[in-house]
């Protein structure tokens, strides 16, 4: 029997891992923007986090986004944007799985 290695990534909210597919993929840009890579291949520094709210909130709680893509700061503006960009993301996901 042929076994697949499925590739795990390490949410920086909850520090579980888990399987890439089902995570979501923050990358920053080499011009330090930030933005949600919803197909996984976007190029640059990336971090991975579940699909979660709990991690959502651990994630924007503290500096573990800074410290994830090694910046000093993140402008608030965009940590702004990019919450909102994921919280509907998840949002959404939940809606899918109710259907
Ligand atoms: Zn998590």
């Amino acid at each position: 029997m042929a076994r697949r290695k499925i590739p795990l990534r390490r949410c920086i909210g909850c520090g579980q891992r888990q399987p890439k597919q089902s995570m979501i993929r923050v990358v920053k840009s080499p011009d330090d923007t930030l933005s949600v890579d919803a197909s996984g291949k976007k190029s640059g520094r990336g971090c991975y986090l579940c699909p979660d709210a709990a991690c959502l909130t651990a994630v924007f709680s503290g500096d573990k986004l800074a410290r994830a893509l090694r910046m000093g700061t993140i402008d608030h503006q965009m940590k702004a944007t990019l919450k909102q960009e994921l919280v509907e993301l998840i949002e959404n996901d939940v809606d899918e799985a109710r259907r």
